[in-house]
């Protein structure tokens, strides 16, 4: 492992500029097969594990570079596209992603359609080599001024309700495209609804073969569980896309991307773990009691056992690891918030320009508002616990119509 991080440090000592601009520094970690080096060979990575992966980030950060472009696209579209897409599809798509000159979104979910997603309405007609796309996608974090959506279609209802899917990379600038943003508690438009009014999307953007959608959208899932369990090494972010003013910004300019990077002092901001963050703030109010202690502790634990248990989620060498990772991440996002409201006591009520004002700088109110997402997205908790029961345990599936019963028979969520 040491080589590793030895290997990519050394390299970004040679090649570390802070007053390149962030493409130009992007493109150089592309030229080096440093953006996601957890890629196979064959799809401009290194084939390197998850742990090694880690590694080599651990070298950059030795050197203090900004990080690589991520984002969902780099999350999910890349790692399916890799593993589904032809050499073509690879060499088309994956390198704007990796230098982050496109960003791309997931159009999974429906209104009718989010546990039960193979459940999902919108149709996706051939005609020729072009196909014409129809419905309503929900819930789709980050759409605005993405260049591609991971589309999931109906593309035959005569089909059993999983062999009629097909996975589209679908251009999300074009007229046929609506996308309406929706406020969460939060006061953030994180995501949209999708509107698709027969948009088109052609036939070689088809990745893993028409009608083979479901097992590729699998391959997506399980790279969003691996990654939303956590265990990713930090770097400073920049924030990636055609639209985005940080390309043409000096690569040295940026700092971390995390709750206290945003929202305390930048030199603090180095991600501590999040219990010592709270520590210092509650100690710095006074306010430590036994009890407070024994939470951040025990927050601290679980942090450490689920930063542990992620590093091994991509290596696949423990069944169901994604999908237990990613159930302790949500209970991580509650722990948080008790912990936090804890630290900084009756301030916890404050909101806005109070909340700013007041210690944690609002990190911890903003963090509680969102902390209930974990639990839902990536797939509910209760539908990681269904996975893990029926796939990896063998408990028997809940009653539903015989498999190969058409699409079109079935009713409508
Ligand atoms: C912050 C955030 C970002 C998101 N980003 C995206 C995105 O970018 N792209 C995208 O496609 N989607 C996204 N989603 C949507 C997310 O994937 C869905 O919300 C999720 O899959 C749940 O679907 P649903 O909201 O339709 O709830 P439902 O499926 O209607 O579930 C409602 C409740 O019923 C429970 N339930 C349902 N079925 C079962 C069952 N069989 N057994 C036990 N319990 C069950 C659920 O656990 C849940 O508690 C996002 C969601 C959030 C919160």
């Amino acid at each position: 492992m040491t080589k590793i991080r030895d290997q990519a440090r050394r390299w970004a000592e040679a090649n570390w500029d802070p007053e390149m601009t962030v493409a130009q520094w992007w493109e150089c970690l592309f030229e080096a097969r440093y953006c996601l080096p957890s890629l196979p060979e064959n799809a401009f990575g290194r084939g390197y594990s998850r742990q090694e992966e880690n590694e080599s980030r651990r070298g950059l950060r030795d050197v203090g570079t900004l990080g690589p472009a991520v984002g969902i696209s780099t999350m999910m579209a890349a790692p399916t596209i890799a593993a589904h897409g032809t050499a073509e599809q690879i060499e088309r798509f994956i390198p704007p992603m990796l230098t982050g000159r496109h960003t791309w979104c997931q159009l999974f979910s429906e209104p009718g359609a989010g546990s039960d997603l193979a459940g999902l309405q919108t149709s996706a007609v051939r005609d020729g080599d072009v196909w014409t796309i129809n419905g309503q996608k929900v819930w789709t974090s980050l759409a605005e001024g993405t260049d591609y959506g991971m589309l999931i279609a109906r593309s035959d209802r005569d089909k059993p309700k999983h062999a009629g899917i097909t996975w589209f990379a679908f251009p999300m600038r074009q007229s046929g495209v609506e996308i309406r943003p929706l406020v969460e508690m939060t006061g953030q438009a994180f995501f949209n609804e999708v509107f698709m009014d027969d948009a088109v999307v052609d036939h070689d953007a088809v990745i893993g073969d028409v009608n083979n959608g479901w097992r590729v959208a699998n391959t997506t899932l399980t790279y969003e569980r691996a990654s939303l369990a956590g265990a990713g090494i930090t770097l400073p972010f920049a924030g990636a896309g055609r639209d985005s003013a940080d390309l043409e910004k000096p690569a040295g300019s940026f700092g971390y991307f995390s709750y206290q990077a945003r929202n305390s002092d930048p030199t603090e901001a180095k991600k501590l773990p999040t219990a010592v963050w709270y520590h210092r703030i509650s100690t710095d109010l006074g306010l430590d009691t036994a009890a407070r202690l024994d939470s951040r502790m025990r927050l601290y634990i679980c942090e450490e056992v689920n930063r542990m248990l992620g590093l091994r989620a991509r290596g696949g060498t423990v069944p169901a690891i994604g999908n237990l990772g990613k159930l302790a991440m949500s209970k991580i996002a509650r722990m948080r918030r008790e912990a936090g409201n804890q630290s900084i006591g009756a301030a916890g009520m404050l909101a806005g320009g109070d909340a700013n004002a007041g210690p944690g700088k609002g990190a911890i109110q903003r963090m509680t508002l969102h902390s209930p997402a974990p639990a839902i997205y990536g797939g509910t908790d209760q539908v990681q616990r269904n996975i893990i029961g029926e796939r990896f345990l063998g408990l028997p599936k809940e009653p539903a119509p015989p498999p190969d019963t058409p699409f079109r028979d079935l009713p409508a969520n």
